[in-house]
């Protein structure tokens, strides 16, 4: 296993038509789609890499892979600097959202496979390579517990072997001869079908499968290869939601057991906040914040992690700083805890944004640190009801999402006084979209 470093890592693309004669420059221009970024994936570590759609997760991601070549910046697999390296010398595997089985193959040729190419490649390169590409075949003793692998390679010569697989080659299944190699290949496919839970699908072809059966196969063909690091990107989105949960536990559970590094990439944030160590948020190109999911949740870092992270989003409401702890908005007034003191001192009569996940704002009696609104929608999912609420004199048409109880007799149109719990709120610079951290 091994941590992955990326150490300012740029990639541009060039975009645009150009003229067919070349003279036309200006219409090929680089655009920036990755700017410096730093991160550390330590050893073992589940990192999920989320954002919006087009933010350069998938990029990112490609470019540890070694399919597409950094503009600028390093990365590092273990120590070793793998810039120059085509991906199948990054010892990495990569489960695609599309599954990317191959359709003619059954489901223990495709988990097959990966090992047959790792140990052809090696053995093109290794004196021993017969006996050393057996020991690559069943490397993880994490997941088969490994054969003698020396008395198995030694049991006939090479050339002996292959007369042999060739006599047999057309007899049924069981009376043909398997190579030394081939053998620790199929121990080892039936202990990764047998963690997946495939066993009984390995003579089917994928088109034979459902998407979850699919998805497990392509996350044994990556597991089969025992790499030093995963890498997914967005491997549950075919999924229906009962299977994502579902398989989506599977993942973590098979990565802890399996310790391997992995970084997972998703647009989901429910998915980031359930699957990783840690996340490393990406907006436009560049890292936002990396920290682990209740960090995010309790002490983002700017406005767009704020509002990124956590499902209804924060509400954000402009508020003018008073005195340290008084904030006012045309509608409220409210003190805050003591702890915004050093904070708030040089904001004084300034203005802020106010920041409130629907989940801490109660509905309460009249007061002047309350806000007055009136239901505009309500989402009753009986487990929680979420109320859509405006302001009742309709202030721009300021909409806030809250999270009350389910008992609670709220109708359309109600009139209610919400208040909001004061050491849950969240305030940001609004020209900068910085958090302003409360101690
Ligand atoms: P999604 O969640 O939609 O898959 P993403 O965050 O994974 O998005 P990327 O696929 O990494 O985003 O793309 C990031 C940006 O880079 C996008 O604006 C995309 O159009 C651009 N891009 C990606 N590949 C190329 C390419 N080969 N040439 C030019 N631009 C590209």
């Amino acid at each position: 296993m091994a941590q992955v470093v990326l150490e300012n890592v740029y990639k541009s693309f060039q975009t645009g038509r150009g003229s067919k004669s070349g003279s036309d420059e200006s219409a090929i221009s680089p655009t920036a789609v990755l700017r410096r970024i730093h991160l550390t994936v330590r050893d073992g570590e589940f990192m999920v890499l989320v954002g919006p759609s087009g933010c350069g997760k998938s990029t990112l991601l490609r470019l540890i892979a070694g399919l597409e070549d950094v503009t600028a910046g390093n990365i590092l697999v273990g120590d070793r600097l793998v810039n120059g390296l085509p991906p199948n010398q990054r010892d990495i595997a990569m489960v695609f959202q599309s599954y990317a089985l191959y359709p003619h193959m059954t489901v223990y040729e495709n988990l097959a496979f990966g090992l047959r190419r790792a140990t052809t490649a090696d053995t093109a390169t290794d004196r021993n390579g017969r006996k050393r590409a057996v020991a690559i075949a069943c490397a993880s003793a994490r997941i088969a517990p490994p054969v003698d692998l020396a008395s198995t390679a030694r049991t006939l010569p090479a050339w002996a072997e292959a007369v042999l697989v060739s006599a047999t080659r057309s007899l049924p299944k069981r009376w043909r001869y398997l190579s030394a190699q081939e053998q620790a290949i199929a121990q080892r496919v039936q202990a990764v079908a047998q963690m997946l839970q495939i066993e009984t699908l390995l003579e089917r072809l994928p088109k034979q499968l459902s998407g979850g059966q699919k998805q497990r196969v392509a996350l044994g063909r990556a597991m089969a290869r025992n790499p030093q690091v995963f890498l997914m990107d967005e491997p549950l989105s075919n999924l229906d939601a009962k299977l994502r949960n579902e398989t989506r536990a599977q993942i973590v559970s098979l990565q802890r057991t399996l310790g391997t590094t992995t970084i997972y990439v998703t647009h989901d944030q429910t998915e980031a906040m359930t699957m990783g160590d840690r996340i490393a948020v990406l907006n436009a190109g560049q890292i936002q914040q990396i920290a682990t999911p209740l960090e995010l949740y309790n002490r983002p870092a700017n406005q767009f992690v704020a509002e990124f992270i956590g499902s209804p989003p924060m509400n954000f409401l402009p508020v003018q700083v008073q005195s340290p702890l008084l904030i006012s908005h045309p509608k409220f007034r409210m003190t805050l805890p003591a702890s915004w003191e050093p904070a708030l001192r040089r904001y004084s009569g300034r203005a802020l944004t106010l920041g409130i996940r629907p989940e801490h704002i109660n509905i309460s009696l009249p007061a002047p640190k309350n806000l007055s609104v009136r239901v505009k929608r309500l989402e009753a999912l009986g487990s929680e009801t979420y109320l859509t609420v405006g302001f009742t004199d309709g202030e721009n048409g300021t909409l806030l999402q809250a999270r009350v109880e389910p008992d609670r007799s709220v109708t359309l149109g109600d009139d209610l006084w919400l208040s909001l719990m004061p050491d849950k709120i969240h305030l940001f610079d609004p020209t900068t979209g910085e958090a302003i951290a409360e101690y």
